[in-house]
């Protein structure tokens, strides 16, 4: 079996990145679609879904826990909790 060490065979044909993976590009390519992304308040991390936000804010940031009990979403402080206006209600 040979290893082909750094072919990345999947590109996207938009912005020429490159992935080894099919998942990787199919993950990559929503960037494309126009689905609004979800930056995180304090790093320069974003995501199309939300999902991947609130683990990423999980696990960087989590001195952030004031968590809206319904949908789950992340808040920093008290008051943004409080501002929420949570879709779920
Ligand atoms: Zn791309
Ligand atoms: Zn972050
Ligand atoms: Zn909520």
């Amino acid at each position: 079996m040979i290893i082909h060490t750094g072919v990345k065979p999947y590109s996207c044909e938009i912005c020429q990145q490159t992935f080894t993976q099919l998942s990787g590009l199919n993950h990559h390519v929503i960037i494309h679609s126009g689905t609004k992304l979800h930056h995180c308040d304090y790093c320069d991390f974003e995501t199309p879904h939300k999902s991947s936000l609130n683990r990423h804010l999980k696990r960087q940031h989590s001195e952030h826990k004031e968590i809206c009990p319904v949908c789950e979403d992340y808040f920093y402080s008290k008051e943004s909790l409080q501002s929420h206006k949570c879709k779920k209600l």
